[in-house]
This record gives structure tokens, C-alpha cells and sequence, in this order.
């Protein structure tokens, strides 16, 4: 079983991911024709590092957003079967306050009117643990019934017993999370850490969506 997963998370990742576009506002996302997985995270968690590392193409995602630049929804396309939506980091403390709360205003109403969106991932900085803004986050996705992982990022930063607490921490906190996955991933983009797990994930949402529908509600709560 193990072997048919890496075989086809080898496929979705063996050809370049695209980048389709840049949405700024809701009614510019393509139609939801496929299904889609969200990576968010405060700014500087380690987004697009990860998102890079995972398609192997540096520079696909663009590393250290500058705040007060233009933020947007970037969406990319593995093997014309899956689409990635990079949500704009949130939470970036100094960035003026109306700014914060059209990004905030963006990620939410995406998360929550997006049927076609399968799995949510909260990226966490391994050093730092949740922090207000991504319970929020958490929130929304369990309110929107968006089954959501937990992807701690910069673990090659940690010593494993502080990695150990944080992990139990989270543990505790995620049986309380209505939509949560119990199980959070522990990745490095720089050490490579945690990478084939999360592109096995990815490809066993695609597989799952082949008979995915543009019109379909709702999402599928658990990968088969
Ligand atoms: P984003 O704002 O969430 O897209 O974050 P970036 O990917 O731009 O990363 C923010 C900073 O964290 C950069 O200085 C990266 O070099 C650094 N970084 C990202 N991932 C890792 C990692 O796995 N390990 C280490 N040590 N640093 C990382």
C-alpha cells in the first residue's frame, strides 16, 4: 500500500506545478473544478519555503512577502488534477491594521464558501506553537467543516523534546478542534523533513477527487 501512495505521489509531482493566478478578490477564483488544498499560516511561517520544497521548483512560491505589498490568493496546479490555493500569511504584526483585516476578511470567505477546497493546511512554526491568529483560523475551518492538518514548519529549529511538548500541546488541543486531523506533520523545507509525507497526502486527496464534481457541496471529511 505504501508503495502504490509514493507511486502516486510520484506522478502528481513529476511534472512542474503551474501557476494559474493571483485572485485579489473572491469573484476572481477560477470555477472549483478540481479539488483544492489551502496552505495558511502567519506570515513568515515558512509557506512558500515549504510549498517549493514540496514541488521541487524554487521559486514558485515567493518567499518573504513584504508587508504592504499587494496580497493575494495563489493558485497552482499539480498535473492538471489538484490546485494548491498559497492564502496571503496573516497575522504579520506590523502591517497597518485595515491591511490585516482585508487579508483576514479575503482568507476567511475563501475558507468558507469554497466547496471544492478538500483539506486545509495550518502551517505552525515549530518554535513558536499556536499562536492566537491560527486559532482563529482553526476556527473558521471548523466552522466551515473543512477537515484542516496541522503542519509544523522550521522543525530543524527545535530540539526534539521541545518538538515532543509542543506535539503532546497539540495533541490535546486538536481532540477538543471540531474538523482537526489528530496526526500533525512534522516538516523542514530546509532539511527536507516530512515532504514525501505531505505529497502522499496530497496525492490521495487528488485520487479521491476524480470523481469530484464542480458543483458538489460539502467535503469529504476523511481521506479513504
Ligand atoms: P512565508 O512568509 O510563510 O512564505 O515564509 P518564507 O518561506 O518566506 O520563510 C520565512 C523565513 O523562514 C525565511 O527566512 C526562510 O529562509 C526561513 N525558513 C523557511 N523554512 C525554513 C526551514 O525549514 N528551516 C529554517 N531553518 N528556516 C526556514
Amino acid at each position: 500500500m505504501a508503495d502504490v501512495d509514493a507511486e502516486a505521489a510520484r506522478l502528481l509531482f513529476a511534472r512542474p506545478a503551474q501557476f494559474l493566478l493571483g485572485v485579489a478578490k473572491l469573484d476572481q477564483l477560477p470555477p472549483g473544478e478540481l479539488p483544492e488544498v489551502a496552505f495558511a499560516g502567519r506570515s513568515n511561517v515558512g509557506k512558500s519555503s515549504l510549498i517549493n520544497a514540496l514541488v521541487g521548483q524554487e521559486g514558485l512560491a515567493r518567499t518573504s512577502n513584504t508587508p504592504g505589498r499587494t496580497q493575494q490568493i495563489n493558485m497552482f496546479e499539480l498535473d492538471g488534477r489538484l490546485r494548491l490555493a498559497d492564502l496571503p500569511g496573516y497575522g504579520y504584526a506590523e502591517a497597518p491594521r485595515k491591511l490585516v483585516e482585508s487579508w483576514n476578511r479575503l482568507i476567511f470567505a475563501y475558507l468558507r464558501g469554497r466547496p471544492c477546497l478538500q483539506r486545509a493546511l495550518v502551517l505552525v512554526d515549530a518554535r513558536h506553537g499556536l499562536k492566537a491568529t491560527d486559532e482563529e483560523a482553526m476556527e473558521t475551518l471548523g466552522k466551515a467543516a473543512v477537515p484542516y492538518r496541522i503542519v509544523l514548519t522550521k522543525a530543524d529549529l527545535v530540539r526534539r523534546t521541545d518538538l515532543d511538548d509542543l506535539l503532546a500541546d497539540l495533541a490535546r488541543r486538536l481532540r477538543l478542534a471540531p474538523a482537526a486531523m489528530p496526526e500533525p506533520l512534522v516538516t523542514s523545507a530546509k532539511a527536507r523533513q516530512g515532504l514525501d509525507a505531505l505529497r502522499a497526502e496530497l496525492a490521495a486527496i487528488a485520487a479521491a477527487g476524480q470523481g469530484h464534481t464542480p458543483t458538489g457541496q460539502g467535503h469529504t471529511k476523511e481521506p479513504t
